[in-house]
């Protein structure tokens, strides 16, 4: 693909054209997700619904691509290319994807400036959510934004979700919901759009909570695709109804094969008690139950949570690979269908693992230590495959490397005390008595705190 691109240019990449992140809530576009999000132009979404992708800015981009000059918001790139060496960066290794590259003729036999159909395409329908995890906001989940409303922002170093500011930067949602225009144009689209999508994603808010997800499962069935790739990011915790609703759709789609392949992506950071304190609002047993029930009603259906690896995800971490291992000795029978993944949590930065020092990393290595104990078997599908040590073991490197900066580290206490403090306060919950091994870590965090006034 290095190749194919350099022919076109020094600086093409197939991901301005067919990669998209749709944020219908507040009308904002990325391509692909590295570059900041820009603003979808109203009135030519009135005349051209395919806009919600090809805005005027990503066509400027896409030309400026063509023509070997590097587009500023795609500096992710640009820096990893620069660096001394030969390095490769995502603008190949997304140009290479799949999805990307049966698309290559196409989009270089096109004037810059024509209407792509996206082949990956992730959208947010709405905020509604249930939850109100300690590291979200108020223009990703409406529970946040009704604490808000009520309490005002959280009084760390630096007022920590404000809606006033969010609103400055056009995250949050606009205000006529009903009548929301880029929602409209999406569904114009959507035919359109469909025939050629490889890899579809829904985010939210939750996804469970919002009827357009119902809507997108529902034409699913009626129009089966083979080459169709879908994705569900769920916090797993809808009511009842909503989540029988779901189950119903993905037995007829799983189980008939209506498409090449569904991930459910369950949202979840670590075991029990511990998890529900960061997610607040979820129910482990109930989390923990339609886990359970999905992979038994859905036949063939697979799983991967997404651990977002925060300070607060160590001390049972553990604990939850031996619940995957639980879940794989029951639903393992003939292939992998329960699987992870590992992203760290940069911001806010007072919950970064690299806050941690080396009182803790006794954590981490106690959870490789386990996943090495119970490596992969090709015979019943259990244990852990090496690629998902090898990324538990960046994660301990990355958390060794530390803030690097006392200042920083000191500032982060302060708002890792002040943040909770408030967060016990209004939610009606307790730090000390869920996490128990951060004492001397709480005692500390409140002594920064008194020290800075
Ligand atoms: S050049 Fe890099 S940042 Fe820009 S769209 Fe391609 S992959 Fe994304
Ligand atoms: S479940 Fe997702 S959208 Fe809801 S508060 Fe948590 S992180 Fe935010």
């Amino acid at each position: 693909m290095k190749k194919r691109l350099d022919e076109v240019s020094p600086s093409m990449c197939l991901a301005k054209w067919l990669q998209v992140s749709m944020h219908l809530t507040n009308g904002l576009t990325q391509s692909c997700y590295h570059p900041p999000t820009h603003k979808i132009d109203l009135e030519e979404l009135e005349k051209n619904p395919k806009a919600l992708h090809n805005t005027s800015q990503k066509k400027t981009e896409r030309k400026m691509m063509r023509e070997g000059l590097r587009p500023k918001g795609c500096e992710y790139c640009w820096k990893i290319e620069d660096a001394p060496g030969e390095h490769m960066s995502d603008r190949h290794y997304r140009s290479g994807e799949p999805w990307a590259r049966g698309a290559f003729e196409e989009v270089v036999g096109h004037p810059y400036d024509y209407d792509v159909n996206p082949r990956y395409v992730e959208v947010n329908f709405n905020q509604s959510c249930n939850l109100a995890c300690a590291y979200c906001s108020p223009h990703l989940s409406t529970t946040w934004e009704k604490e808000i409303q009520k309490f005002g922002e959280y009084p760390t170093l630096i007022p920590h979700n404000s809606i006033e500011a969010l609103e400055k930067q056009g995250l949050m949602p606009i205000k006529h919901k009903k009548d929301n225009p880029y929602l409209k144009a999406f569904w114009q689209y959507w035919p359109e759009l469909y025939k050629d999508l490889k890899v579809f994603r829904m985010t939210g808010g939750e996804p469970l909570l919002d009827p357009n997800t119902y809507k997108v499962l529902d034409y699913i069935k009626d129009h089966p695709r083979d080459d169709l790739e879908l994705a569900i990011t769920s916090n797993m915790c809808a009511h009842d109804d909503l989540f029988d609703k779901f189950l119903s759709s993905m037995k007829d789609i799983v189980g008939k094969k209506k498409l090449k392949r569904f991930m459910l992506f369950p949202s979840v950071d670590t075991w029990g008690e511990q998890a529900a304190y960061i997610r607040y609002g979820m129910d482990w047993e109930k989390f923990w139950g339609n886990v359970n029930r999905y992979l038994d009603e859905v036949e063939d259906g697979l799983i991967t949570f997404i651990v977002t690896m925060n300070l607060l995800s160590v001390p049972q971490l553990k604990r939850f690979m031996e619940g995957v291992v639980e879940l794989q000795k029951r639903h393992n029978k003939h292939f992998h269908r329960v699987f992870f993944d590992v992203p760290f949590l940069r911001y806010p930065a007072w919950l970064s693992l690299q806050n941690l020092d080396d009182r803790y990393y006794h954590y981490l290595e106690e959870t490789i230590e386990y996943m090495k104990a119970h490596p992969e078997t090709n015979d019943n599908y259990l244990g852990f495959r090496d690629f998902w040590i090898a990324k538990m073991e960046r994660v301990l490197s990355w958390t060794k490397e530390g803030v690097g900066n006392e200042e920083e580290l000191h500032k982060r206490k302060v708002d890792f005390y002040r943040f909770f403090s408030e967060y016990d306060y209004r939610r009606n919950v307790n730090f000390l008595e869920v996490f128990p091994e951060f004492k001397d870590y709480w005692q500390e965090c409140e002594e920064l705190s008194l020290k800075h006034g």
